[in-house]
């Protein structure tokens, strides 16, 4: 029994990866998957006691700039991060509030800090490094949650299915011009009310010589 059902799940998988297969090579006959890129500098996500510990019981953020993705803005506010080593200032708080306090900063940062954050999709802080954030009412100490953030392509369900990917994907990116190349393992992001854009460090960037709204392309067989 066991062996049947492990034949049948295999005649199933093959079948579906045939199918997606199938689906890539019609996508790449057709209009090739260009993708915007967004570069992020060092940021930091919030959690509602962190806020009210660094800014104050109540403390709201300020709207400064709308990103991308919807309902996602940079924020007025900044804060202080403070490692064993060094300290960073300015470092951006992006909005909104968020369950769990997350600090996304480069491998460079890290050096300056002293702190050797892991590379994590958003939001898998397990066994990550922490520090002291500084604001203007407090200080913190996060025993963990700091992350150099993985690249990945943010993207709706419809265009997902379009170039025959599913959310979890991971894909190369070729990245034309003097500095250009293949980003591997780029994780594909697809969920509702999502805007299509690929978001790398600022170290991916410069190392590909690319810039916010540079065009790349996913390659799709
Ligand atoms: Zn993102």
């Amino acid at each position: 029994m066991t062996q049947t059902t492990t034949l049948i799940d295999r005649i199933v998988s093959e079948l579906l990866e045939q199918g997606r297969d199938a689906a890539r090579r019609l996508a790449s006959d057709e209009a090739p998957a260009l993708v915007p890129v967004g570069v992020s500098n060092r940021h930091i996500h919030l959690s509602r006691p962190d806020m009210d510990a660094l800014f104050g019981p109540g403390a709201m953020l300020t709207r400064m700039k709308a990103m991308k993705q919807p309902g996602q803005y940079a924020a007025a506010e900044t804060v202080i991060l403070r490692g064993p080593r060094g300290q960073i200032g300015k470092v951006r708080v992006l909005g909104p509030l968020r369950k769990e306090t997350q600090i996304e900063i480069s491998r460079a940062d890290g050096y300056a800090l002293g702190v050797q954050p892991p590379l994590r999709m958003s939001g898998q802080l397990d066994g990550s490094p922490g520090l002291d954030i500084v604001g203007p009412q407090g200080t913190v100490h996060k025993p963990y949650g700091v992350i150099i953030a993985m690249r990945h392509i943010h993207m709706s369900p419809e265009d997902a299915a379009k170039w025959g990917l599913l959310n979890g994907d991971e894909v190369d990116v070729i990245v034309d011009g003097p500095r250009g190349g293949v980003m591997e393992h780029v994780a594909i992001r697809a969920a509702e009310a999502s805007a299509l854009e690929m978001h790398i460090d600022i170290e991916e960037a410069n190392a590909f010589g690319l810039g916010n709204d540079d065009l790349v392309r996913i390659e799709t067989h």
